[in-house]
Formats: structure tokens, C-alpha cells, sequence
């Protein structure tokens, strides 16, 4: 018999793709997680002419090229107000090698790491991967985290807890003394708060503060990408940042798992984060108007749903057979459980789509939820 690692082992094939697959090519997929949108030309033609000009032929510093990581410090300094040394960010392959890292540099085969239920689904792969011990925590009615349920699960076991505001699956933004809170935790107790804000720029209300900015000591790591803001899921280009000895030891994973980010993805990510902002307004404005549009959706249909703040993903709580109902009609949406045991009886609701799209997915919605009441 074939051996595997059991690390591997009990990683499953993320449920979002098999749902894709069963509904097959003619559906309307509300199931995507990336933007329905182009990559600012400004950004692409930077790579472009990087490329033409030789200068993206070769490796890079391994963290990544000087001018990408002073854009990112800058972009640091403009938007959280933190004052990030480009010394203290490694440029990744997206925010998913940025979450790998800090996993493989914190956790230790054993060690329990806390995250979100439901939550994105590389939180716990990523744990498994690192041979270390998911903990879901479960979420408030409103589907933000409480920083109270997170100091109650620690354990002298504990390594890392997970924060992802807005986050995913919920679209839900976690306030300010939420924030506030968790660097408080993550001093306390000597844990990384693991701060995963790549949806941070797709706001509708509230405020995005980043628990980095309240925290007196090294415990937040946070993590963020090109790949939402900028609509760039395809360039492959995230960071991480946190302090010195952290980046030291997530470099030792990065230089050997991917040497550096791919060059003509740098010279993009560089020209999208110091470039004109206008695209990502404007994406932004439009999320925010189809939110309105699924939200009222839903309730007409009677369904409960969270107001969602950020992302672009609603999680109305729906009833049983629901999902199977809409995927019959031609619509896929996901299933809560894909996120957890924490997501069982909602779906996520994707509307990284044109409005008329999400219109006829909207009718589709209602009269599913018609036959199955
Ligand atoms: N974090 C969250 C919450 C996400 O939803 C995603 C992608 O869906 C990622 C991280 C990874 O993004 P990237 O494409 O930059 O690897």
C-alpha cells in the first residue's frame, strides 16, 4: 500500500470545487472566491514592461524586490497607519503561501491553533499541514469572532489563533475593540494572532483596523494580497509582515518552498499598490451596491442573513435541503459546512458577479426556497 504522510492525510480537496463540478458549465456560479473584474491596466503593464525590459528574468532577494516592500510599508503607513519596515515583509506566492508560512514557522506537531468556525478553509488544511491541532471556535449570531471565546479556548497548548476581518465566508468585520482585544490576547499569552486581511480594502461599513496596530509586543503577524484588491487572484502575489525574529524564521520555509515571488508578479504588485487607487473605489462601490441587491434578495424570501460589511460573500442561515434545491435549478452557491461545523445550515453566497447575473440568481433563490419551506 502506498504510504502518505499523515499530515497530508487529513487534508480533504476543498468541498467548494466538487460543488463547482457537480453543477456543471451551463450554472450560474455564485460560488467564486475572486473578483469579477480586471487587473488595473496600469498593473499589468508594469509586468509587461518588466518583462520586455529583462528585468524580470531572474530570482529576486528572496523577500522580495527593495521597491515592492517600501510600496508595501508605504501602503502599510497609508491605510493602517503602522509603521512597517521593509525589512519586516517577505513578498509570497499570494496570501495562501503568506498563511503557510506562519503556520510552519509557529506550530509545532501538537500544538493547537484557533480558528475561525466557520472559516476559510486553508486555516485548518494549513494547521494539518504543519502537523498541528485546528480548534474551531465557534462564532457570535452577528458571524463576527469573540475575542472572549478565543482567550477561553487558550491552552498552554495554544500557538497561534486566527483573525479574518472582513472575512470569509461571512462578510463580516470585526470592530475596532474587537481588534483591540485580540493583540491584547496574543500579548497576554504569548500566542500569534494571525491576522489575515486580505479582503481589508472591500469595506462597506465600520472600520478595518488591524489588530497590529493595537498591539504593545511581537504577537500579530498579519497577512495580506494583491489578489482581492487589486483583482489579481491569477498574479499569485501576497505578503506577510510581523516582527523581526518571525520573519527571519518564515524565510527559512520561504527560501527553500519557493526561493521568491515570481518577479513579473512583483513589478505588478509594486505598480497596483503605489499606482492610482480609482479601481479598487470603484470595485468596491459596486460590491457594496450588490450587496444591498443580495441582501434584499434574501429577505424578501424571508431568510436571515448577517448585514455583511466587507468581502464580497453573504451567509444567510437556510433551510435544510436549500442548497440542493438551488443547485437543481442551475445555481451554485456553497454549502455552510464547507467552513466548518460552525457553517451547517447556512450557505455562502458569492456576488463576485454582474448584477443582472445575480438577479436571475436571486429569482432562482426564491423559488427554491418556495418548494423547500
Ligand atoms: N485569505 C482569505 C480569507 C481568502 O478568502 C483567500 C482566498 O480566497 C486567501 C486568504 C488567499 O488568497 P490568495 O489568492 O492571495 O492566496
Amino acid at each position: 500500500m502506498t504510504r502518505f504522510a499523515r499530515r497530508v492525510e487529513q487534508v480533504s480537496i476543498s468541498g467548494i470545487r466538487e460543488v463547482f463540478e457537480a453543477a456543471g458549465e451551463d450554472a450560474i456560479n455564485l460560488g467564486l472566491g475572486q473578483p469579477d473584474f480586471p487587473t488595473p491596466t496600469h498593473a499589468r503593464r508594469a509586468a509587461v514592461e518588466a518583462i520586455e525590459a529583462g528585468e524580470a528574468d531572474a530570482y529576486t532577494s528572496n523577500r522580495g524586490t527593495e521597491s515592492l516592500r517600501a510600496a508595501i510599508a508605504d501602503k502599510h503607513a497609508r491605510d493602517n497607519d503602522l509603521a512597517v519596515d521593509p525589512e519586516n515583509v517577505i513578498a509570497t506566492a499570494g496570501g495562501s503561501e503568506a498563511l503557510h508560512l506562519a503556520m510552519e514557522a509557529h506550530v509545532d506537531p501538537g500544538d493547537e491553533v484557533l480558528v475561525p468556525d466557520p472559516g476559510f478553509v486553508a486555516y485548518e488544511a494549513l494547521t494539518h499541514v504543519a502537523g498541528g491541532e485546528p480548534v474551531p471556535i465557534e462564532l457570535r449570531d452577528d458571524l463576527t469572532l469573540d475575542p472572549a471565546a478565543v482567550e477561553a479556548a487558550i491552552t498552554e497548548d495554544t500557538a497561534v489563533f486566527v483573525v479574518n476581518s472582513p472575512g470569509n465566508p461571512t462578510g463580516a468585520v470585526q470592530s475596532p475593540a474587537d481588534m483591540r482585544e485580540f493583540a491584547r490576547i496574543a500579548d497576554e499569552h504569548d500566542v500569534v494572532c494571525l491576522s489575515d486581511e486580505v479582503y481589508e480594502r472591500m469595506l462597506f461599513d465600520g472600520e478595518h483596523r488591524s489588530p497590529a496596530e493595537f498591539a504593545t509586543g511581537d504577537g500579530v503577524i498579519v497577512v495580506n494580497a494583491c489578489s482581492k484588491t487589486y483583482s489579481m487572484t491569477g498574479w499569485r502575489l501576497g505578503w506577510v509582515t510581523a516582527a523581526e525574529e518571525r520573519i527571519e524564521r518564515m524565510l527559512r520555509v520561504h527560501q527553500y518552498i519557493q526561493a521568491c515571488a515570481s518577479a513579473p508578479a512583483q513589478y505588478a504588485a509594486e505598480a497596483a499598490l503605489s499606482g492610482p487607487q480609482a479601481p479598487v473605489a470603484e470595485m468596491r462601490e459596486t460590491f457594496e451596491r450588490r450587496r444591498d441587491i443580495v441582501l434584499d434578495g434574501l429577505e424578501s424570501m424571508g431568510l436571515t442573513c448577517p448585514r455583511p460589511q466587507g468581502a464580497f460573500y453573504a451567509m444567510p442561515a437556510v433551510p435544510e435541503g436549500w442548497v440542493e434545491a438551488v443547485l437543481d435549478r442551475g445555481v451554485v452557491v456553497v454549502p455552510g459546512e464547507a467552513f466548518g461545523a460552525g457553517g451547517a445550515g447556512h450557505a455562502r453566497i458569492s456576488y463576485a458577479t454582474d448584477t443582472e447575473t445575480l438577479r436571475e440568481a436571486l429569482d432562482v433563490m426564491a423559488e427554491a426556497t418556495a418548494a423547500v419551506r
